[in-house]
């Protein structure tokens, strides 16, 4: 769209700026910087920091090319794309240096080290929601990894969605009204709404989401004529979604992606389901404050590679129910467990190598920085090492790994008889290419070298032809080579010399002799610079033709690494490998929880007198001891008890050992986990209603192989009210049939102790604390049987609570006590509470029960 009045150079820009949406920025390359015109230039400067300059009228905001990276990532997080227009062609006096749109950068499509988390999937993720389905698509431009799902049931996709931690989701733009209309329903489909809020959204068209085009884009993403080998049939709906992304990502890096292999459907039927409730409770990757240190994957992360951590988060995000493939994955932890040099010796070969799913992803998709191949390099001599250590393995399952790396010895030794030692950031920086592996490129940069030495030999010859002593052979990049002569010389110049710039202390001057030789230096530079250019780009390809192999390769390195880290854990802190069996059993003996215990050990929390965590057993089974109910003062350690169940079960179905004496694990099709109420305010949703949501998603969603944790329900609403919905929970979860979902309930409230005596697979376990002479000292022990008393006057003093509000605590309690209205039946219990509804303090004992079981 030609302008009037416009330079070339704007009409090329709004050329390009038109293509543009209002969210991007597009930074435009002029030499040496990138600049922003107008509204851009507006924005840009107040987002990146930079002054905004006038110049012809015009508003302008520029950056250096070389510091881009900074400026982008700062643009990024603000939610703004970025697009780069670059100079393709070499610039030709008089005219117009040709441009191009090169990349748009997202959120969830850069691809560079600096804009990615080493240890973290950079997911960008699809939504669709038609004919009552859900339809999901994840990719992971910067590794390749490429999945899909579809499900009616929308809480069977929930735990991935929530796991992936996108960074950007693209959405139909139908979506946000079907989430509300389905939201005053209470429907499932609104719950994609949290997942929304993590990350940045972008709205496409709904035909971007057209499931035959999807096919069409997926398959020729994927290089294949159909997806059947992936499993996928053709009428697929998840095909909307991962056809969305390819188009998107298509857009985003000006040409289709090329780093894709293939594309795994996601089964929710496979995996052990978290729903995202049960993910944030168990602070599986973040804490309830939302840091990563503290969370169960922060704790048990000790791998030595970017891609071994990542392979971890990926096994945290699904973990197994097939039993064979959990016991490979531990049997190759007991082989690494029981060789410890051998597997230091792995582990210290493993601290060498790069992280080549991410290098090789960046060369396919045009992102070339030639130190990364250096990267590729260096991982291939560690091979052999690597080989070798496993083959001493010898009949251990770990050896067979090594089938899967693959030593690729005729690339590497071209590698490192062709590619320099230390490779530069950018190509333009040259020594790419080592002397001796073309002839012609030798004879160049020998040229270039000669010429060098030729001008510091000019410049001796002329300082004494001239008697000028300080006389100057210098280079800049607007004038090339000249002389210099300070003022102070100037009458000995001889006439020969061309008179070129007047400085302040000195004149420039060229010779037909110098010319002559800045052709020839330049000359030579240029053909030095573009041979090694083209060598260099022939071993990338080489690289990349091998790129199935070396991703291979690197995929076998990450479990080793992997595994590595998990056998030297169990060794560290003594973790025990669990048995997994289809039966439906949890054993723990001597359980810890993974993290708390971990803090103490760092003396990151803990009251005076704790030292050590204390260990405790648990037995649960479906069709025996199915729910335990914990009692126990706050503070005791319920949570943290119930929470160490919920982990060790799921540590044992990623593969991993466990805190524990000894385990075993009845496969467990889902972990289900509903926590009072306090951090859902924090969230500022209203406290009750998530609650009650959580609880129904349980009821509605457990089985018999479910394993389910809830601590303090019923706390969001007035005493009545939520001791009768946990009494009520508590029975609908033991059910009239033979079996239900193993159940660890945590509650204050004593008086569902007494459902012991009706529900048969109920047990009544406490955490047991001592009284010392009017304290009590935590213990930390769970034992059978309900806790006989709250101590919270006990507690509060422990918490700070001043002494003269303990000791008038004390009185009001021994009146309430006293003047109890009612003949107890048993004096066990008594928890003088505030009834919100009448203001007054109300007690809340046995009696209530006999009235709770007329209903
Ligand atoms: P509750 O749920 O009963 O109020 P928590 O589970 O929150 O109690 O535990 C309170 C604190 O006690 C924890 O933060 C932890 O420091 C400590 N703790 C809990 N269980 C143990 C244990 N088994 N061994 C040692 N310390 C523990």
């Amino acid at each position: 769209m030609a302008k009037k009045g416009l330079t070339p150079m704007m009409q090329q820009y709004f050329e390009v700026r038109s293509k543009l949406q209002d969210d991007t920025l597009l930074l435009f390359r002029l030499g040496d910087f990138y600049e922003m015109f107008l509204e851009d230039a507006e924005e840009g400067s107040k987002i990146l920091g930079i002054t905004l300059t006038h110049r012809n009228g015009m508003l302008m905001a520029g950056i250096p090319f070389h510091a881009a990276d900074n400026y982008i990532n700062k643009a990024l997080a603000v939610g703004k794309k970025v697009a780069l227009c670059e100079q393709v062609g070499l610039p030709q006096a008089g005219k117009l240096v040709e441009r191009k749109l090169t990349r748009i950068l997202t959120p969830g499509t850069v691809l560079e080290g600096n804009q990615l988390q080493a240890d973290h999937n950079h997911f960008l993720l699809a939504l669709h929601y038609e004919k009552q389905t859900l339809n999901a698509s994840w990719l992971d431009l910067s590794t390749g990894e490429f999945q899909l799902a579809s499900d009616k049931n929308i809480e069977n996709l929930l735990p991935i969605l929530s796991s992936l931690q996108p960074q950007e989701i693209i959405i139909s733009e139908t979506l946000p009204d079907q989430i509300k209309k389905h939201k005053e329903k209470n429907c499932a489909i609104s719950r994609i709404e949290e997942i929304l809020q993590t990350a940045a959204v972008t709205e496409l068209a709904e035909f971007h989401f057209d499931p035959q085009e999807g096919l069409k884009a997926v398959t020729n993403a994927l290089g294949v004529l159909n997806l059947d080998g992936f499993g996928i049939k053709s009428d697929n709906p998840g095909l909307s979604t991962a056809g969305a992304l390819i188009q998107y990502v298509t857009e985003t890096l000006c040409q289709k992606p090329e780093n894709l292999q293939k594309i795994i459907v996601y089964e929710s039927s496979k995996k052990l389901l978290l729903d995202p409730a049960t993910l944030r409770n168990l602070e599986i990757f973040k804490t309830s404050s939302g840091n990563r240190v503290g969370s169960l994957m922060d704790t048990i992360n000790t791998t030595i590679t970017a891609a071994g951590a990542r392979l971890l988060e990926q096994y945290l995000s699904s973990p197994e129910l097939d039993i064979k493939t959990i016991n490979l994955r531990q049997q190759y932890v007991s082989d690494l467990y029981s060789q410890p040099v051998l597997s230091s010796k792995l582990q210290s070969s493993l601290t060498k190598i790069n992280d080549i799913p991410r290098i090789l992803s960046r060369l396919q998709n045009r992102v070339l920085r030639p130190r990364e191949l250096g990267g590729i390099r260096n991982t291939l001599d560690q091979l052999p090492s690597i080989i070798e250590a496993l083959a001493e393995f010898k009949q251990l399952q770990i050896a067979s790994l090594s089938k899967n790396i693959h030593t690729l010895d005729d690339l590497r030794e071209e590698m490192n008889r062709t590619v320099e030692e230390n490779l530069p950031q950018t190509l333009q920086e040259g020594n790419l290419i080592q002397k001796g592996v073309d002839p012609e490129l030798d004879k160049f940069k020998i040229l270039s070298t000669d010429n060098k030495s030729w001008l510091a030999d000019f410049e001796k010859q002329e300082q004494e032809k001239t008697g000028i002593r300080n006389l100057k052979v210098k280079y800049n990049g607007a004038f090339g080579y000249f002389i210099e002569v300070t003022k102070s010389y100037i009458h000995l110049v001889p006439e020969h010399y061309i008179r070129k710039r007047t400085m302040t202390n000195a004149e420039r001057f060229q010779t037909d002799e110098l010319k002559q030789k800045e052709k020839e230096i330049l000359n030579a530079e240029e053909n030095a610079f573009v041979l090694e250019e083209k060598i260099f780009r022939e071993i990338v390809t080489k690289v990349l033709d091998k790129a199935p192999e070396l991703r291979e390769t690197a995929d076998t390195l990450a479990k080793l690494d992997l595994f590595a880290s998990w056998s030297s854990i169990a060794r560290e802190r003594g973790f025990c490998r669990p048995t997994i069996n289809d039966g439906d059993t949890i054993d723990i003996k001597e359980g810890r929880h993974p993290v708390v215990e971990q803090s103490l050990k760092s003396g990151d929390i803990g009251l005076a007198g704790d030292h050590a965590f204390v260990p405790n057993d648990t037995y649960l089974s479906s069709h025996e001891e199915q729910i335990a109910l914990l009692t126990g003062p706050n503070m005791a350690g319920k949570s943290t008890y119930i929470r160490q169940v919920a982990l060790i079960t799921l540590m044992a179905q990623i593969g991993s050992w466990v805190p524990a004496k000894s385990c075993t694990v009845g496969i467990v099709d889902r972990i289900f986990s509903r926590v009072g109420a306090s951090d859902e305010l924090a969230r500022g949703n209203s406290t009750f209603m998530v609650e009650m949501n959580e609880t129904a998603n349980i009821l509605n969603n457990g089985t018999e192989k479910s394993l389910i944790i809830l601590d303090e329900i019923g706390r969001g609403t007035s005493t009545y009210d939520g001791l009768s919905i946990a009494w009520a929970v508590v029975e609908e979860l033991h059910g009239s049939k033979k079996k239900g979902p193993k159940t660890l309930f945590a509650t204050h409230y004593h008086e569902l102790t007494a459902l012991s005596d009706k529900l048969s697979r109920l047990n009544n376990y406490s955490v047991a604390v001592k009284e010392w002479n009017d304290d009590i000292i935590f213990v930390r022990q769970v034992i059978k049987g309900a806790a006989d008393r709250s101590y919270g006057i006990q507690v509060a003093r422990l918490a700070g609570i001043p002494q003269s509000v303990i000791v008038r605590a004390k009185e009001i309690l021994e009146n309430l006590e006293n003047n109890d209205p009612k003949p107890k039946r048993k004096k066990n219990y008594k928890n003088p509470v505030k009834d919100p509804e009448n203001e007054e303090p109300v007690e809340v004992q046995r009696d209530s029960i006999g009235q709770l079981e007329l209903f």
